[in-house]
């Protein structure tokens, strides 16, 4: 076990990776890939990604956020001389306990057609900029502006009824008043949302990077069993015992990880084994 950086550093480093984007995600992707594994992270932005599903709703998503990601990759891989394909995908879904809560969950995979292995990182966070709203004033859609932080985090102006037009690309406050004040010429009101695209969402980017961290973190675990990398946690049992009464408890008693390519798994447990009783039903009901 104690060799398993210089197996991580031989299985991946030197090695060049293709990846697929139209909103700048190598910035956020490529320096931690180079740092923590060597992977030269190389961006193939003339790929249409579009074509795998927007936020935006005028292209509906197909497949899972998994099977998303693993075409973009392999889109980038049969479109490059690489074997190695990195790719990354979201999405924004109610949270299923708050539906107004809007939950972001951000994957990131690098697919290995050398070994035939997927490696994958996941986070979830609900410090979202998901926010939409319609106006009929250039004051009102200046408001919401100032309200979601443009122009860093990017807005859409949505014009038009059954088939509306969108206007993605204003940066400046200029250029997007400018917009506003053209559209509200012919129609009423504007429909105004914040722009889910990485480039776009400085708080979504932040989550991208806590999905490229885990995907490290997996990279870096080798399955005692078979040696792969890319040991992730595929389950968390719950049922931490009480400290007083030894009663399960809500709280996470341990994790179980799972190779990628074999059937091993293990099991880990979190912290000191113990919940503090006021997460217990018996002893704080
Ligand atoms: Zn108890
Ligand atoms: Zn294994």
């Amino acid at each position: 076990m104690v060799c398993h950086m210089n197996e991580i550093r031989h299985i991946f480093a030197g090695r060049r990776a293709v990846l697929v984007t139209m909103h700048g995600k190598e910035s956020v992707i490529g320096p931690v890939l180079a740092a923590e594994l060597g992977i030269e992270v190389m961006a193939l932005t003339h790929i249409n990604t579009d074509q795998f599903g927007t936020f935006t709703g005028d292209i509906a998503r197909r497949d899972s956020q998994y099977q998303t990601a693993i075409a973009k990759a392999t889109a980038g891989l049969d479109a490059s001389d690489c074997d190695l394909g990195i790719a990354s995908e979201g999405s924004f879904v109610p949270h299923p306990e708050v539906p107004w809560v809007t939950i972001n969950r951000e994957l990131v995979v690098v697919v290995d057609r050398r070994h035939d292995w997927v490696i994958e990182g996941w986070a979830t966070s609900v410090e979202t900029s998901a926010a939409r709203r319609e106006v009929t004033t250039c004051e009102a859609a200046r408001a919401f502006c100032d309200a979601v932080g443009f122009p860093a985090q990017g807005v859409i102006l949505r014009a038009g009824g059954a088939a509306p037009t969108l206007f993605k690309e204003c940066t400046t406050h200029a250029a997007f008043d400018a917009q506003v004040a053209q559209v509200l010429q012919t129609q009423q009101t504007i429909h105004l949302e914040t722009d889910l695209r990485a480039h776009r969402n400085p708080k979504r980017r932040a989550v991208i990077q806590q999905a490229v961290a885990q995907l490290v973190a997996n990279a870096q675990r080798i399955c005692p069993a078979c040696a792969a990398p890319g040991v992730r946690v595929v389950e968390t049992v719950y049922g931490l015992p009480c400290e007083w009464c030894g009663t399960p408890t809500n709280l996470r008693k341990a994790e179980v990880f799972g190779c990628i390519r074999c059937d091993h798994r293990y099991e880990q447990g979190s912290g000191d084994g113990l919940a503090s009783a006021e997460h217990c039903q018996m002893c704080n009901p």
